[in-house]
């Protein structure tokens, strides 16, 4: 097939962009590289198949041209990671609604399948965990920033039902911290990036709060694999997944998993909030998934273990990583 990857040149989606590829499909690549970097393109930047386009996903000419001779869209162009988010949440909110608005217009216009990616953190504060797709959602206020990026993409995943009612096939996709090589330090998997860092450099892990709070966290060819299920099988149209690991833990136990797996047996140190994102920051405290749903649907589950994907994200982070 040919496929169009908004947000090619992220950490996700060029991951996305290798499978594909290896899958023997003809790939385009539309990122304007504010998050995403060539350098992650680089194991298939010669590749025959392979055809990149610098732009913004919400400039219409741009996106036009990008569309042509498409026959599925994985949209993940979008502003990602608390930092970014808190440093211009209205940005966030622009890139992130206008782009996949686009997107979806354009793929209506011309009866493309597309899969959007969304995020666990429309869970916000949670209502019940393993929070399950068509769970209510409780997010904080608009006074807090963080909060503006779980409602763009919400925004997004309300657009793409909406579409989806009309008759276009879409589906949303819901990740739960992916991690892996590539893993960027501003953007997606940002505490283990942080972590790998601080290990390499022998510096102190920084916990943030107490480290109590909870995450599950999803190996990136896992993600990817829910992705192309998402994105591919016709019966996931209409439909929201979580994409995550079932298996929760602490910041603070993860913290000591890297220190076991990197062997640095560097000391931990605990950072409120406050002093690092300033006041008003709200956390979300716990988050994992209820997995059923992809199970059934789309017969997807993640196979790479924590122990297993934090091993291989440390060789790459200790001999690839370039800052
Ligand atoms: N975190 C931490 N130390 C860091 C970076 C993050 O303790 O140096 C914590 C953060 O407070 C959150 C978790 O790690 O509880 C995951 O943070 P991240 O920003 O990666 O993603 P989130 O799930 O919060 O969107």
């Amino acid at each position: 097939m040919r496929v169009l990857v908004t947000g090619g040149a992220g950490f996700i989606g060029s991951h996305l962009v290798e499978r594909l590829l290896s899958d023997g499909h003809w790939v385009r690549v539309l990122d304007d590289l504010s998050g995403g970097r060539l350098e992650n393109l680089d194991g298939v930047r010669n590749h025959p198949c392979l055809q990149v386009v610098i732009g913004d996903v919400r400039d219409l000419a741009t996106l036009q041209a990008a569309m042509e001779g498409v026959e599925v869209v994985f949209h993940l162009a979008a502003v990602v990671g608390v930092p970014r988010v808190l440093a211009d949440p209205l940005r966030t909110i622009r890139v992130n609604v206008e782009g996949t608005e686009r997107v979806l217009e354009a793929c209506a216009e011309r009866g493309i399948p597309v899969c959007i990616a969304s995020s666990s953190e429309v869970y916000g504060k949670g209502v019940r965990w393993p929070a399950a797709e068509e769970d209510d959602l409780r997010l904080g206020s608009p006074t807090v920033s963080r909060w503006a990026y779980a409602v763009s993409k919400l925004l997004d995943e309300h657009l793409a039902m909406s579409w989806a009612r009309r008759g276009l096939r879409v589906s949303v996709v819901r990740y739960f911290n992916v991690y892996g090589p590539r893993v960027d330090p501003q953007g997606y998997g940002y505490v283990i990036a942080r972590f790998m860092d601080q290990a390499l450099r022998g510096e102190p892990l920084t916990v943030y709060g107490d480290g109590r709070q909870t995450r599950s966290f999803i190996y990136v060819s896992d993600a990817v694999e829910g992705t192309l299920r998402a994105g591919l099988l016709p019966a996931a149209s209409g439909h929201i997944f979580n994409i995550g690991h079932p298996e929760e833990i602490s910041i603070l136990a993860l913290a000591e998993r890297i220190r076991v797996v990197t062997g640095r047996q560097v000391p931990i140190r605990f950072l409120s909030f406050s002093e690092v994102y300033g006041p008003g920051f709200e956390e979300a405290p716990r988050r994992v998934p209820d997995v059923s749903k992809a199970r059934v649907l789309l017969g997807f589950e993640a196979r790479v273990t924590l122990d297993e994907g934090l091993q291989r994200t440390w060789e790459w982070w200790r001999t690839c990583r370039r800052v």
